[in-house]
């Protein structure tokens, strides 16, 4: 189990004197036990050196404020900080479906939960916002993909595209586009092809089905344990296709969540939604307190 970090400071602060306001020693000293933290977080090396010296700037000469300890003044100040960084968007949960059908493209690697995720958020859609949603698998080298997409459908309702053997990504999503219209869908989604690692195919195919289509929201689902991966991923993709927003799937793990700190400081983009689960039901719109809470512990 990991120390919490208010557990940590107020150690360090009880070995510390008392003064009138918070000194340079002491938060130097206090700042030593939040690197540490966030490093055990999985936040990178450069990003928690850099937060720690924001918080410093923030801290260093601080009045002590009477109802709260040394301690916990600190942690106030890293809670706030990490708060204010990883809020990047005022409405995550909010998707731009105006104009319909609105395409959705769901992007990442294999592995990190983006068929699963396209589901949950359909049916997120379709039972909060009371939209149509059409669903369109475009892996066209995994028909298991295809398949479970389509499994997934049945069990929550929503309609897939049917597939069609030997059509391209781009053909499907045009067909997907066709379908949505004339079918009167709010909404279609479609779950682009994953790889193992990115390649230069992969990003091709994903750039000609945006062109294809010109998505809406370009959502980026990325397993949110793989910290640092996580954020090379990210970046790649932003560079070369353009997201408009992460999903961070398997929040409901051990990890402390640091990848969201690091995902925030490196892309600059969202976080929109976290994966909380294998259920449909495990999603959740992004809230900074949360994370920041738990990166804190
Ligand atoms: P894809 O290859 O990216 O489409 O990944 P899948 O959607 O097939 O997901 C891979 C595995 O991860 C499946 O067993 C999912 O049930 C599981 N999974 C997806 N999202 C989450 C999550 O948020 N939490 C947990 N614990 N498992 C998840």
């Amino acid at each position: 189990m990991f120390e919490s970090l208010s557990d940590r400071l107020s150690g360090v602060f009880d070995r510390l004197t008392k003064q009138g306001a918070l000194s340079d020693e002491d938060v130097k000293t206090a700042l030593r036990e939040v690197r540490v933290a966030l490093l055990e977080a999985d936040v990178s090396l450069s990003v928690a050196r850099d937060f720690v010296k924001a918080v410093q700037e923030k801290a260093t000469g601080q009045a002590v404020t009477k109802s709260i300890t040394p301690g916990q003044q600190v942690v106030k100040i890293v809670h706030d900080e990490l708060v204010s960084v990883l809020t990047g968007d005022s409405d995550p949960g909010k998707l731009k479906i105006d104009s319909p059908p609105a395409p959705i493209l769901m992007v990442g690697l294999q592995g990190s939960g983006k068929t699963t995720t396209t589901a949950k958020l359909a049916k997120r859609l379709t039972e909060r916002d009371g939209k149509r949603v059409l669903m369109a698998s475009l892996d066209v080298n995994r028909p298991a993909a295809m398949e479970q997409l389509e499994i997934l459908g049945r069990q929550i309702g929503v309609d897939t595209l049917p597939i069609v053997k030997g059509e391209d990504p781009v053909a499907i999503a045009k067909r997907a586009k066709t379908q949505a219209s004339l079918g009167g869908y709010d909404v279609y989604m479609l779950d682009t092809a994953g790889r193992l690692h990115i390649d230069q195919e992969l990003i091709a195919q994903a750039a000609a089905v945006r062109d294809a289509v010109t998505p809406r929201e370009t959502l980026l689902v990325v397993d949110g344990l793989t910290g640092q991966d996580a954020v090379n991923v990210a970046t790649e993709f932003d560079d070369k296709i353009g997201v408009s927003g992460v999903v961070l799937t398997r929040m409901d793990g051990d990890g402390r969540g640091g990848a969201a700190l690091s995902m925030r400081k490196v892309t600059g983009k969202p976080i929109r939604f976290v994966g909380l689960g294998e259920k449909m039901d495990a999603i959740e719109t992004f809230e900074a307190e949360r994370i920041a809470g738990r990166i804190l512990g």
